[in-house]
């Protein structure tokens, strides 16, 4: 017996229904924003991740599926935002549209422990604006995470925010950090230790105790930020009370990619223990230029799906109420009734048989494991009255009615 690879997920009917729910949901919500539906190849240029997550992101380092073809390496892609990036770029709109709200939905992939609980083929909700530095911006796009949060039934979240301030910024942080830590060094722990060459950032968000009390004690707040970037993040917080969204600033708050400038943010659920994010994202106003592109802010997040089925209360609608289901009695009843059902279908009513050889009570049995609505029961008798039974499987009710009522009795 052949088992699924080591990662990766079935999703049955019967959870593809709250999948389904999801999915529309967030469809709607982007609608209501103005966003449209971009679909990108799950296979990029592998140098396209180094470039913009940046060599020493631990999704670079450790996560990618390469595949090696010829001279060629190709990844899975492990996330959004560099897909879209490129193909704004390819697809010139950054000359045509420029200003440009595009949402996605799909499968991504990282070669993470499965021990640890996560899949190496996961999904994301997310979607990018590219083509501003409008501060209302990214208070629209963080309102935007919070009420498709909302219309999931998902409660209990709390949004982080944080402002890396520009490159400039960035760069003068990473270097008093790197100074203060290095005083610091023998305390952190073995991956920091490796981070404070390359990422120092990053160490900001350890979850090691050892590192967490270490970064406590340099006591951060937003005061590394340039007038420019401190007058944007003030304009995004005033932004988010305005509208009534609740957030908390953390000033640890930094995530793991290269791309990342000015406002980052990320989204926690309470019931969901230590790996507790279920969304997050940020400004990336270098990245287009950056991968070829004119100068262009731009700003998105990602939500996990599989992260959101833990939490959501959305209750998926199994729709079957609607089914009229075929019992036959007889050969030519049988013809006649799939000449029924699928005119049924037709009309546009849901309709299934037996297949399998039942007995009329072993059909009507099945009707109603499958909660049918209808059951639809032909024999001899019914052909002759040019008539058919049908059975309200909810209420008992049973009664004869003319073939040619048939549809629009069920339709009303
Ligand atoms: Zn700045
Ligand atoms: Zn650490």
């Amino acid at each position: 017996m052949y088992k699924r690879v080591s990662g990766t997920k079935d999703i049955l009917p019967e959870e593809a229904y709250i999948w389904q729910a999801i999915e529309e949901t967030s469809r709607n919500i982007f609608s209501l924003y103005n966003f449209k539906e971009i679909r990108l190849p799950l296979i990029e240029d592998a140098a396209l991740f180094n470039r913009s997550l940046g060599e020493s992101a631990e999704i670079v380092k450790k996560q990618m599926f390469i595949i090696h073809n010829k001279e060629e390496s190709y990844a899975l892609r492990p996330e959004g935002t560099a897909s879209i990036v490129r193909s704004y770029i390819e697809n010139n709109l950054d000359k045509n549209a420029n200003f440009t709200k595009l949402y996605y939905l799909g499968p991504m992939f990282r070669l993470e422990r499965p021990q640890k609980g996560r899949l190496r083929q996961f999904n994301h909700i997310g979607c990018e604006v590219i083509g501003s530095y409008d501060a209302t911006l990214d208070v629209e796009i963080i309102s935007l995470a919070d009420i498709l949060l909302k219309r999931l039934s998902i409660n209990g979240h709390t949004i982080k925010i944080n402002s890396l301030g520009c490159l400039k910024d960035k760069v003068s942080f990473t270097d008093s950090l790197r100074k203060s830590l290095t005083e610091k060094y023998r305390g952190l722990c073995q991956d920091c230790q490796e981070r404070l060459k390359n990422n120092p950032l990053r160490i900001l968000d350890c979850k090691k105790d050892e590192c967490k009390e270490i970064v406590r004690n340099l006591g951060l707040k937003d005061s590394c930020l340039c007038d420019e970037c401190g007058a944007h993040f003030n304009r995004v917080k005033k932004g988010l009370d305005n509208l009534g969204v609740k957030y908390e600033v953390d000033p640890n708050l930094v995530r793991g990619l290269d791309y990342y400038t000015q406002t980052v943010f990320e989204i926690t659920h309470q019931g969901l223990g230590s790996q507790d994010a279920i969304g997050a994202g940020g400004r990336y106003n270098n990245l287009v230029h950056e991968l070829g592109g004119a100068e262009a802010g731009a700003i998105g997040f990602a939500l996990g799906v599989e992260r959101l089925l833990l939490v959501t209360r959305i209750k998926a609608e199994v729709n079957d109420k609607n089914l009229v289901y075929l019992v036959t009695l007889g050969d030519k009843a049988r013809d006649e009734g799939v000449k029924i059902i699928y005119s049924l279908r037709e009309a546009g009513i849901p309709a299934d048989m037996d297949y399998e050889g039942r007995s009329i009570k072993g059909a009507m049995r099945k009707a109603s494991d499958l909660k049918a609505g209808f059951a639809l029961i032909i024999g001899d008798n019914e052909i002759e009255k040019g008539v058919v039974t049908l059975k309200n499987m909810l209420s008992g009710e049973q009664r004869e009615i003319a073939r040619l009522d048939l549809t629009k009795e069920l339709i009303c």
